[in-house]
This record gives structure tokens, C-alpha cells and sequence, in this order.
């Protein structure tokens, strides 16, 4: 099964695909997670990465395409995946219906999360993650069971993204708005999509997606 996950920064895109991960066996392909390893390796793309990120814009279709094409022939991906922040713009949209078709592949649902603007910028400005495993949690959504205790691995460590300040928040939204948010009309008519509410709890929106899937 393929899926995209589709929606603004912050509308709980990585926190749902880490749950489909773990209960359909699905691989989470979250491209910012990719450009985020990039910068950490120092790389040439990265230190473009860093750049682009911080200001809180999008990194070339080009980029993105070669780096998506090239994950999702991966041995891993052979059962499912699920795309995590790709595609953002009609180009990087067309490029994977190519992609996919070129690897008689079919793309399944494109599952887009709605979330009010300003619950948004809530939830970025508050969201941090385990520095060891990558578990996501929120300062008022989603805190670990045990105080400054990771719940998965137990690291006592954990990390916030440079670009979840309020101010890089704002640009996020708008690339979103200009760039982006046209995509999902481009899924509506080809048939795909399905629209969830994500300003629900995080278990109730797992179980809207799962209903939609099964
Ligand atoms: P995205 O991957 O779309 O940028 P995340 O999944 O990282 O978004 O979620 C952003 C923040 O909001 C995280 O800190 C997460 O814990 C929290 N969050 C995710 N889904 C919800 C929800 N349904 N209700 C409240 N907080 C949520
Ligand atoms: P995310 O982790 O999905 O919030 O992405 C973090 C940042 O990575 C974005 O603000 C963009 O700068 C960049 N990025 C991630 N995915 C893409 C993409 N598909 N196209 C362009 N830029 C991307």
C-alpha cells in the first residue's frame, strides 16, 4: 500500500505515519527527515538544506524527486510506504505519478489532515522529539508518560528543530498556502483523496485513517 499523508507543517503528519509504521508495517519516507540527516552529514545539499529550511521555504523539485526516487527503491519499501511531506508542489505531484507508473506501482490514499492555522503554530512551537529514537512529543499534547523520560527507548535526551520558532512557523505556512495547498485539489479530481479532521486527538485521527485504509 502507498500513502501520502498531506497537510501543513505541524497537522500531525509524522505522528500518524509512526503509528501506521508500527500497526501496518508500512515505511515512514518523511523527506524532511531525509534533508535533516543531510544537514547533520554536513553534505554540500545539506548545507543548502540548512539554508532553505531555516528560512522556511522549499528545496528544489529536482532535489526532492532524485532523493524520493531513489528511497523508494529501496529493498524496504518493497511491501508500502507512506510519504511524509512529499510531494509539495504539482511538480514533485506529476514527478511521482511518473515515478510510480514507471515502477507499475499505484498510489493509494492521499490522505489529507485539516487543522486550524493558529492550533498550527500551537503545536510546532511546542513540539520537541527524543534525541536518541526520534519520538515525537508536544509540551501540551503529547508528553511523555514519565517526566523528561523517553516512553519508547528511555533516553533522557531530547531535541527541538531550529525551524519550529514561531517567526520560520510563519513562512512554513505560507510556502504551504502558495505552493503546496494546490496539490490537493490536483489528488481530488484524479480520485484519491480523503479528507480527515486533524484537529481531533491524536488516537482519534489514527483511527479515522485506519477506518479509511482498511
Ligand atoms: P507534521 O509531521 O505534520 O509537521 P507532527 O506529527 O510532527 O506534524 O505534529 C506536530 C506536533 O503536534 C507534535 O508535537 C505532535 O505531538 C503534536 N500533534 C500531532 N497530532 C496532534 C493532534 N491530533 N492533537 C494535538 N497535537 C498533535
Ligand atoms: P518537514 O519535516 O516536513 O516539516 O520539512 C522541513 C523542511 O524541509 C521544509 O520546511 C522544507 O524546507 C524542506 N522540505 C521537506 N520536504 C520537502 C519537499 N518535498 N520539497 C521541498 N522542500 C521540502
Amino acid at each position: 500500500m502507498i500513502l501520502i499523508l498531506l497537510g501543513p507543517p505541524g497537522c500531525g503528519k509524522g505522528t500518524q505515519a509512526k503509528r501506521l509504521e508500527e500497526s501496518r508495517g508500512l515505511v515512514q519516507l518523511s523527506t524532511g527527515d531525509m534533508l535533516r540527516a543531510a544537514v547533520a552529514s554536513g553534505s554540500e545539499m545539506g548545507q543548502q538544506a540548512k539554508k532553505v529550511m531555516d528560512a522556511g521555504e522549499l528545496m528544489p523539485d529536482e532535489i526532492m524527486i532524485e532523493i524520493i526516487s531513489e528511497r523508494i527503491d529501496q529493498p524496504d519499501c518493497a511491501d508500502g510506504f507512506i510519504l511524509d511531506g512529499f510531494p509539495r508542489t504539482t511538480p514533485q505531484a506529476e514527478a511521482l505519478d511518473k515515478l510510480l507508473a514507471d515502477k507499475s506501482l499505484e498510489l493509494g490514499k492521499v490522505i489529507e489532515l485539516k487543522v486550524d492555522e493558529e492550533a498550527l503554530v500551537e503545536r510546532i512551537t511546542g513540539r520537541y522529539s527524543c534525541a536518541k529514537c526520534g519520538a515525537g512529543y508536544h509540551d501540551k499534547f503529547q508528553q511523555p508518560k514519565q517526566d523528561g523520560v523517553c516512553d519508547v527507548c528511555g533516553s533522557t535526551e531530547f531535541s527541538r528543530r531550529s525551524d519550529d520558532n514561531e517567526e520560520t512557523v510563519r513562512s512554513r505556512l505560507a510556502a504551504y498556502n502558495a505552493q503546496t495547498a494546490e496539490i490537493v485539489p490536483y489528488y481530488g479530481a484524479k480520485g484519491n483523496l480523503v479528507e480527515i479532521d486533524g484537529m481531533l486527538d491524536i488516537e482519534d485521527v489514527t483511527v479515522a485513517i485506519q477506518g479509511v485504509i482498511s
